[in-house]
């Protein structure tokens, strides 16, 4: 199934049920402690603000729950004594169990945080004080949609792209199509927008549920991972100079730090 196709399936199929966790009550936050939507407005306030992310100040930027190098982590054990095809399928094999993980530890935390991420709060997939994503559509134009619709239609994308045998086989002696290597990428590159956002708009709200570790955690393994295997550009990390990733200069300060290895 190509993506396009996907895109398709996933505009016109019903509203699946969504494997979320259960989202808080209002009452995990006390009228007077509601976080505050962080999400810059650049055009009502002026001129992209100086002021640093949260995600980017001590001591958040530090918070993760596994101290060293993520790198030590990700390394995935070497075949060299069997043949290589075998290798390469095992390979494979791991880093779609990896790829998994990262889908349901996202998809669990994006669950807690659905009932800030409204069509209203954010109306564009922001990433960035200039940087909203866009979604392909249909007649490959190219759409923005709001925040919950936008990582809805990515993560049914991903949810049916590891259900479908033909993309990732799990019976044994099976093997991978061709188009793993490039499937696996398109995915990474979509995970990374939805963490992207929420770093992007809804990190007060992680720090109300005292998730930074474990989010940071998760995002630096993601990050640790993806470079570890190639699955990650850096233009995707990075975004252009007119419209920077924030997660872009986070990446480089726990690279400057040696948490994510060489
Ligand atoms: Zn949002």
């Amino acid at each position: 199934m190509s993506f396009f196709n996907s895109i398709g399936r996933s505009m016109t199929r019903a509203p699946r049920n969504a494997k979320r966790s259960p989202t808080p009550t209002s009452a995990t936050f006390p009228p007077d402690q509601q976080p505050q939507q962080q999400q810059p407005k650049g055009a009502q306030s002026g001129p992209p603000q100086a002021q640093k992310p949260l995600y980017l100040c001590s001591p958040f930027v530090e918070a993760a729950l596994v101290k060293g190098n993520f790198k030590t982590i990700v390394m995935l054990p070497k075949y060299v004594d069997i043949m290589e095809w075998v290798a390469v399928n095992r390979l494979r094999y791991n880093i779609l169990l990896e790829l998994f993980d990262f889908y349901t530890n996202l998809n669990e935390f994006y669950g807690v945080l659905t009932e800030f991420c409204t069509q209203q709060n954010c109306p564009t997939m922001s990433a960035g004080t200039t940087l909203n994503y866009t979604w392909i559509n249909q007649d490959r134009k190219h759409v923005h949609l709001p925040a919950p619709t936008y990582i809805d239609y990515v993560m049914t994308w991903v949810q049916n792209m590891l259900d479908d045998d033909n993309v990732f086989p799990t019976k044994s002696g099976q093997d991978f199509p061709p188009s793993f290597p490039s499937t696996v990428k398109h995915i990474y590159r979509q995970l990374l927008r939805v963490f992207a956002h929420i770093y992007h708009a809804h990190y007060a709200q992680i720090l109300h549920l005292r998730s930074e570790p474990h989010f940071n955690s998760l995002f630096a393994h993601f990050l640790a991972f993806g470079g570890e295997f190639e699955l990650l550009e850096m233009k995707d990390l990075r975004g252009s100079s007119s419209a920077p990733v924030g997660v872009g200069s986070l990446w480089e300060r726990w690279k400057g730090m040696g948490i994510l290895g060489g």
